[in-house]
């Protein structure tokens, strides 16, 4: 548990998070810096609050080049009516603001992971702050948190809303639930290969309802991607009862993510052959990849085979892989 008599943290919001109607403003951070000596990190949030109830918590941009959340953020900041709420919709579309900005995973100003940096720091980096932010100030007051991630520039993923599997198996149930009523075409039971630092974990460890995303990837957004985000955020708050109406239900196929086998990691150098595209059954032990060598002709490939059979659900999105990045994840469906 971290320490209670931590500093108080540097970001203010710019409106009132208790207030009753809709509010367009900005989480402001004090940042110095060359071009601006008192100047701030300016994030973006909206809050639609209604009376008592539930409050939803959704945030995008928490990796700065993943842009389906952001984009259905911002449109549901804009148009969600305050009269349809019950309760509170707080809405932060790009979390991690500078790398939002700068168009990168990782924040400009410290290189901060921002899904690395948990729980924060009030008196670290500017990436902490954020972070001590959200676990001190907006967490608390959520029900239920629901946080769009894509592959970025990368990583390409079949579309998908995803829970973790937790200890507290009831919990874990409410959060299958959850992505469920959010009916993406598939729903993963997510296991994180680094937990430590994660916005997930941090809420998770809160007792809260969390609800992520992949949603596809390679630094854009697709017609079809971004459709599913908006549809999932209406049915997260549907299924949480602070919007009324029925859930936009959607077939959804489930995935499990058994063991570390799901992940091949490239141990190579080279220019990436993809051998299966994205949702594609694999068998175990099947070509997935090859990795050719750029430096001249004449050398065999390097093969990356799945570790167990199932269906393609992630793939290295660039044409050249480096060794240790990850160049496949491997589904099992339920
Ligand atoms: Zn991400």
């Amino acid at each position: 548990m971290r320490s209670t008599t931590l500093a108080p943290s540097p970001v203010t919001a710019t409106i009132d998070l208790d207030k009753d109607g809709v509010q367009h403003g900005f989480l402001r951070l004090p940042y110095s810096r060359d071009d601006s000596a008192w100047g701030s990190v300016m994030i973006p949030i909206t809050v639609i609050r209604n009376g008592k109830g539930p409050t939803a918590l959704l945030t995008g941009g928490n990796h700065g080049d993943e842009y389906e959340g952001p984009i259905a953020l911002f449109d549901l900041a804009r148009t969600l009516d305050v009269g349809s709420v019950t309760g509170t919709v707080i809405i932060v579309p790009a979390m991690n603001y500078p790398a939002f900005a700068a168009g990168t995973r990782t924040s400009p100003i410290d290189k901060g992971n921002m899904n690395r940096s948990y729980p924060g720091q009030p008196d670290g980096t500017v990436t902490q702050k954020i972070a001590d932010y959200f676990t001190r100030a907006l967490l608390p007051r959520a029900d239920i948190v629901l946080d769009f991630h894509s592959g970025g520039k990368t990583l390409d993923f079949v579309p998908f809303a995803a829970a973790h599997i937790l200890k507290d198996k009831a919990q874990e149930a409410r959060g299958f639930a959850a992505v469920k009523a959010f009916s993406a075409p598939w729903s993963m039971r997510m296991l994180e290969i680094d937990a430590v630092g994660m916005y997930d974990t941090t809420a998770e460890d809160m007792g809260k309802v969390f609800v992520t995303t992949e949603l596809g990837g390679g630094g854009t957004a697709r017609a079809e991607t971004v459709a599913i985000a908006k549809r999932g955020a209406m049915n997260v708050l549907r299924h949480a009862g602070i919007v009324g109406g029925a859930i936009d239900a959607l077939e959804t196929r489930w995935l499990d993510m058994p063991s570390g086998d799901c992940f091949a990691f490239a141990e190579d150098a080279g220019m990436i052959e993809t051998m299966v595209d994205l949702g594609e059954n694999v068998t175990k032990g099947q070509l997935i990849a090859r990795i050719h060598a750029i430096g001249r002709t004449g050398v065999a490939p390097a093969e990356v085979r799945a570790k167990l059979g199932g269906l393609l659900a992630a793939r290295h999105f660039p044409g050249l892989i480096k060794p240790g990045d990850c160049a496949a994840v491997i589904g099992v469906e339920v």
